[in-house]
């Protein structure tokens, strides 16, 4: 069964096609908070494509994880001359006065994957808390019962909160009859995998190595705990959970040693993103963009103009469908197996 499984996984590559918008000869300043992970490499090159396809600028700066460094970053994309924003926020609340003056200026801005809790910004991300249920649901599959260990992402983040959420809304059961025991539970500050090995090691210790799941909010995260547990002897026996489908997840989950990644395609939401900044600049009202939605789940409950991509869990099953969407090919996700 499982040969099968991989020889599905190893099937041909679709490449998909994009279309085209209209030419305006705008700028788009794309302020990104930490640009070193794999993920937002993706998501550059969609709004790059989209942006040159419809005859429009890029031009970008990376925060490196400062939230202080993403205030000037934005200013200065604003002096460059934006037309248009879409900002990646390292921290939720403290990139408020940035959106305040992109406002005040009359410059759009789309608040890329993670909530910005201001009107003033659409909002454009995957459903979060469906992630952290798909997450909680793969790993539960495997692990019923026993020692669960939650490795949360950055505190600043609002998406930290909302796949915890889900995560739990689907182990509340199980939590609530004992069969359950959340053993451990930390956020990692800047989403670092460095810093998910350290909690990983500390809740190991702890426990006595006695934890039976993990349920980890991205791919770095969940590669720090394997590497934790891989040390212990422990990696490829323990669940482990992730998002993004980084590459190195992928083939993690080939070998066994991590259950589930979910996949977001972040080209449709880079391409989303560029469509909808060069809209709102050309007037565009947010209430009129295609797929629109009135979102108020966030910490302070303001109403926000939305628009959500659907997220998909992948694990050693479906593996097939990122080889077949020319999201990887077959030699890098089936390395090693
Ligand atoms: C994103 C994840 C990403 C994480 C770390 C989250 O806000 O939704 O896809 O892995 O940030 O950058």
């Amino acid at each position: 069964m499982k040969s099968v499984l991989k020889l599905m996984a190893c099937a041909a590559v679709i490449t998909s096609l994009h279309t085209v918008a209209n030419a305006k000869d705008l700028v788009v300043g794309v302020s990104w908070s930490n640009f070193q992970e794999e993920r937002w490499k993706t998501d550059e090159a969609a709004i790059k494509k989209a942006l040159e396809a419809s005859g429009d600028k890029y031009i970008s700066a990376d925060a490196q994880s400062s939230a202080a460094k993403q205030l000037t970053d934005v200013e200065s994309l604003i002096s460059q001359g934006a037309n248009a924003l879409i900002v990646l926020a390292q921290d939720s609340d403290a990139i408020g006065p940035a959106i305040e003056k992109a406002a005040a200026e009359g410059i759009p801005v789309v608040g890329y994957d993670r909530l910005i809790e201001n009107p003033a910004a659409f909002y454009i991300t995957f459903d979060n808390k469906e992630v952290g249920r798909m997450q909680a649901r793969e790993v539960f599959k495997v692990k019923p019962e026993g020692n669960y260990v939650f490795i949360k992402g950055n505190s600043a983040d609002p998406n930290a909160d909302f796949l915890f959420a889900g995560q739990i809304e689907v182990l509340k059961e199980a939590i609530d009859a004992g069969k359950i025991k959340n053993v451990g539970e930390a956020y990692t500050d800047g989403w670092k995998p460095e810093n998910a090995q350290k909690n990983m090691e500390q809740f190991l210790t702890a426990n006595d190595n006695k934890v039976d799941a993990v349920v980890a909010s991205n791919d770095g995260t969940a590669g720090g705990a394997i590497a934790a547990l891989t040390a212990q002897g422990l990696a490829g026996s323990v669940p482990v959970s992730g998002q993004d489908a980084d590459f190195a997840a992928l083939n993690r989950v080939a070998l066994g040693t991590q259950t589930v990644s979910v996949w977001k395609d972040s080209r449709e939401l880079g391409k989303r993103a560029a469509e909808i900044a060069v809209e709102l600049a050309g007037g565009k009202k947010m209430t009129e963009i295609e797929g629109v939605t009135a979102f108020s789940g966030g910490p302070k409950g303001v109403e926000m103009q939305s628009v959500f991509l659907a997220p998909l869990p992948i694990t050693k099953d479906n593996l097939n469908v990122v080889i077949d969407a020319g999201w990887i090919t077959k030699e890098a996700a089936c390395q090693g197996v």
